[in-house]
C-alpha cells in the first residue's frame, strides 16, 4: 500500500476510535507521527545472560531450567519459581498470577525470560518477567535490539511494535524531511547493531527535527516584524536623569544591553528581546531605562514579575528611579483591597501611570491599559509561553515590545536552539567591587560547627539566610523542614531576631518578613526556596542551604547569588546529608568550584538535561520528539547554517516544504517550547 503520510492512524489495520483516542495522548494523529514516534531505548534480547552474571539492577534476557515451582502464602499468595542454568541460580516471584499460569510453569522444564533483578531477602529475583516456557532447551534468541516506546495507559510495548511494524512496512517516499530509511533502522535495527549506530542516527534525526523547528522560529520571527509598534525615539533625555541619580556606573555590559535595546524601540517594529544576565549582573536597571523612553512618548509600560514578592521589590525599584524623573509607577497584584485595584485599575486605564508592575494579575481582562508599548517580563522561565503571549495582546492598536529577562543562564547553543524567534543581549559582566562567594560542602553532621560560623557572622552586624527545601517535615521526602529548623535555630541564637520566611505564608506577611530583613530588623532568615529570585539585601553575607543534594545547578546558583551583593566576602555552605548519588556529588562539586553560571548551566544541561534548566518540565510544556537538548544542542550552529540556507536558497524549498510538512505541521502544539 501506497503510504499517505498525512492519513488518519485510523486508516491501518486495528485502529479504531478506541485506540485512536489513546494514540492521541502521545501526539499521534498522522500516519507519520506514528513514524516519527520513536523508541526512547533498546532492550537487548539478542543474548542471555549466564545467572551468574546478573547483578542486582540489570535488564536482561536470561534462561534456565525451572528447578523448583512453589506457592507461598505470607501477607498475600504468590508464586515463587527457582531457576538453574549450571552456572548459577535466580528466583522469579509472581504476586498475582493465574491458575494456568501455575500449572504452566510447574510441568514445564525450561524458561526463557525478560526482566530486571533485585535482591529479595537473599535471593536475587525478577518479579513478573516477561517469559516463555519450552519442554526442551529454548532455540537461539531473536538477534535484533527490541526497542521500547514512549507510551501511555492502557498501550502496551507490544501493540507499538505491531503498530510501529505496520506502519514500516507502507511504501513510503524515500523522503518525508527525513530519510524513511534512518527511521525504520530506529523501528527495527537490522541483526548485529550496536548503540553507537543507534545513537548516529538519532542524531541525523534531531539534526532534522531541530532545523524544522528553527524554521519555524524564524517564521514566527518575520511575522511578528510585519506587525506594527510604537516608535520610541529619544525626546527628553530623562534617562541621562537616571544615570545621574543612579548613584553607580552602569557597567560596559549593561551599557551595551541598554542601547541595544533602546535601538530596537526606535523603530515601529514589535522588539521581542532576551536579556541573560547572571544573578546580581543588575538587570532591573536596564528595563527602567527601556521603560523610561516609554513613558518619555507618553507609553505605558509593564513589568511582569513571577512572584508578589519581587513584584514587590520591583515596585520600590522602579519608584525610586523614575518617579523623581516625573514617571508615576503603581503596582498590581493579587493582594489589593477592592478599592485599591479599583483606583488603580483605573489609574491604568485612564493613563494616569505609565509603569505598572504586577504578577499574573496583570493578565486579567479588567485590566485595561490606556497605551501599553513595552511589556517586561522578569524571570521569564517562570512563565509559560502562553502567559507571555496574553501581554501581547493588551496593546490598544500595536503590538508591544517585549523585553524578557532570565538569570538563569542558558548555554548558548540551547538560547539558539529555544529562542530563535528572539534577540538575545547578554550582560556578562558583573558590577565592579563584588565580593567572591566562597562556597563549602558541609556534611549534616557537622551542622553545630556551622551554627557557631554562622554566629560570628551575625555577631560582626551582617545577616544570614539559612535555606530549607521543605516547609514541613514529610515521611516521603528525608529533608529537613523550614518549620522543624526554625525553633531550633531560634534557641540556638538568643541574641539575634530569627525569622521565618515560606510560600504558604500570606503574601503581606511574606512581604512585611522581607522588608524587615532588609531593614535590618532580622539577623537571620530561615526560608524556603521562595527567596531565590529576586530578593536584594546587600548585608546578608551567609547562605546555609540544607539538603543541597536535593536542589539542581540551576537552582543552587540563583539561591547563592543572594549572597555576595554588598562589599564584604560572603559565604554558601551546602549541607548535604549521607547517601550521596554519583550525580549529586558532581553537583556539589561543581557549585564548590565555580561561580560561574554560564559553566554550570552547561553541566546542568550534561547532568539533568534541559527541562530542570528552562523550568518547562514544570510547565508541563511539550519538548522535541527526537531532539534530546541535553544530547544535541551541539548541532544548533549547523542547524542554524541549514536553516538560513533552506530560507534563502529557492532550489531548496521542497526541502524546507517537506521538512515543515513532517516535523511542524501548522495545527500542532509539538514545536512549541
Ligand atoms: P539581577 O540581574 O539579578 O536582577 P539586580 O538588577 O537585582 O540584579 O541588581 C542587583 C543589585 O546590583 C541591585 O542592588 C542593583 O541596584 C545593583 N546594581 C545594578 N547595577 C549596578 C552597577 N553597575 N554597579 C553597582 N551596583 C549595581
Ligand atoms: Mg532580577
Amino acid at each position: 500500500m501506497k503510504a499517505r503520510p498525512e492519513a488518519d492512524v485510523t486508516t491501518l489495520k486495528g485502529v479504531g476510535p478506541r485506540l485512536q483516542s489513546t494514540l492521541a495522548k502521545l501526539g499521534i494523529h498522522r500516519l507519520v507521527d506514528l513514524l516519527l514516534h520513536l523508541p526512547f531505548r533498546y532492550q537487548d534480547r539478542s543474548r542471555v545472560v549466564p545467572l551468574r552474571q546478573i547483578r542486582a539492577g540489570d535488564d536482561c534476557l536470561f534462561e534456565g531450567s525451572i528447578t523448583a515451582c512453589q506457592t507461598l502464602f505470607g501477607r498475600g499468595r504468590s508464586l515463587k519459581v527457582t531457576l538453574e542454568d549450571g552456572t548459577g541460580q535466580v528466583v522469579l516471584r509472581f504476586f498475582h498470577f493465574s491458575r494456568y499460569q501455575q500449572e504452566n510453569l510447574s510441568k514445564s522444564t525450561y524458561l526463557r525470560g525478560y526482566g530486571t533483578f533485585r535482591f529479595y531477602g537473599r535471593d536475587l529475583t525478577c518479579a513478573h518477567p516477561e517469559y516463555e516456557t519450552f519442554n526442551e532447551p529454548p532455540p537461539p534468541p531473536e538477534a535484533t535490539l527490541t526497542p521500547v516506546y514512549p507510551t501511555t495507559q492502557g498501550l502496551g510495548q507490544a501493540r507499538l511494535r505491531s503498530l510501529a511494524d505496520q506502519v514500516c512496512n507502507l511504501d513510503w517516499p524515500d523522503d518525508i524531511g527525513t530519510p524513511f530509511a534512518d527511521l525504520e533502522f530506529l523501528h527495527r535495527p537490522p541483526t548485529g547493531t550496536d548503540f553507537s549506530e543507534i545513537d548516529a542516527v538519532r542524531e541525523k534525526i534531531a539534526h532534522d527535527e531541530l532545523t524544522a523547528y528553527y524554521l519555524v522560529m524564524k517564521g514566527r520571527a518575520l511575522e511578528r516584524k510585519a506587525n506594527v509598534a510604537p516608535a520610541l525615539p529619544r525626546s527628553k533625555a530623562l534617562g541621562r536623569d537616571l544615570l545621574r541619580r543612579l548613584g553607580f556606573k552602569l557597567t560596559q555590559a549593561q551599557a551595551r544591553v541598554v542601547s541595544e535595546v533602546l535601538t530596537d524601540l526606535e523603530k515601529p517594529v514589535p522588539m521581542l528581546r532576551l536579556v541573560q544576565g547572571d544573578v546580581g549582573s543588575g538587570k532591573t536597571v536596564v528595563a527602567a531605562f527601556a521603560a523610561i523612553r516609554a513613558a518619555e512618548q507618553n507609553c505605558q509600560t509593564a513589568v511582569m514579575a513571577p512572584t508578589e514578592l519581587l513584584a514587590e521589590q520591583h515596585h520600590i525599584n522602579f519608584a525610586a528611579w523614575l518617579e523623581p524623573l516625573g514617571i508615576n509607577v503603581t503596582l498590581l497584584t493579587g493582594q489589593l483591597s477592592a478599592a485599591e485595584q479599583r483606583d488603580r485599575l483605573e489609574a491604568i486605564e485612564n493613563g494616569s501611570v505609565a509603569v505598572i508592575v504586577g504578577t499574573h494579575a496583570l493578565f486579567q481582562d479588567k485590566v485595561v491599559f490606556n497605551n501599553l508599548a513595552l511589556s517586561i517580563i522578569d524571570e521569564q522561565h517562570r512563565f509559560g509561553v502562553h502567559q507571555r503571549m496574553a501581554l501581547k495582546y493588551k496593546g490598544n492598536s500595536y503590538e508591544p515590545h517585549q523585553l524578557v529577562m532570565t538569570a538563569t543562564p542558558i548555554p548558548r547553543t540551547l538560547t539558539m536552539a529555544l529562542y530563535a524567534d528572539m534577540d538575545v543581549s547578554v550582560i556578562d559582566e558583573l558590577p565592579a567591587g563584588r565580593q567572591p562567594i566562597t562556597t563549602h560542602t558541609v556534611a549534616v553532621g557537622r551542622r553545630d560547627e556551622l551554627v557557631k560560623e554562622v554566629e560570628k557572622v551575625l555577631t560582626s552586624g551582617r545577616q544570614a539566610y539559612w535555606v530549607c527545601t521543605l516547609i514541613d517535615e514529610s515521611d516521603e521526602i528525608d529533608a529537613t523542614a523550614a518549620t522543624t529548623l526554625f525553633p531550633e535555630l531560634v534557641k540556638k541564637y538568643p541574641g539575634n531576631q530569627v525569622a521565618l520566611l515560606h510560600g504558604r505564608m500570606k503574601s503581606q506577611e511574606k512581604i512585611g518578613v522581607m522588608q524587615a530583613f532588609k531593614d535590618g530588623e532580622i539577623d537571620l532568615l530561615v526560608a524556603t526556596t521562595v527567596i531565590e529570585v529576586g530578593v536584594d539585601v546587600p548585608n546578608a553575607t551567609v547562605m546555609v542551604i540544607e539538603n543541597a543534594e536535593r536542589m539542581g545547578l540551576a537552582q543552587l546558583h540563583q539561591l547563592r547569588g543572594r549572597v555576595g551583593r554588598g562589599s564584604v566576602a560572603s559565604h554558601c555552605y551546602l549541607l548535604f546529608s549521607e547517601h550521596l548519588s554519583e550525580g549529586a556529588k558532581v553537583r556539589l562539586t561543581a557549585m564548590r568550584d565555580s561561580q560561574d553560571g554560564f559553566y554550570l548551566a552547561e553541566q546542568d544541561l550534561k547532568l539533568r538535561g534541559p527541562g530542570d534548566i528552562l523550568g518547562t518540565r514544570q510547565a508541563g510544556e511539550q519538548s522535541f520528539r527526537i531532539a534530546d537538548l541535553g544530547l544535541h544542542a551541539h548541532l544548533m550552529p549547523k542547524v542554524i547554517e541549514r536553516g538560513e540556507k533552506l530560507i534563502t536558497d529557492d532550489a531548496r524549498s521542497e526541502e524546507m516544504f517537506n521538512l515543515l510538512k513532517t516535523w511542524a505541521p501548522a495545527d500542532s502544539g509539538n514545536l512549541t517550547v
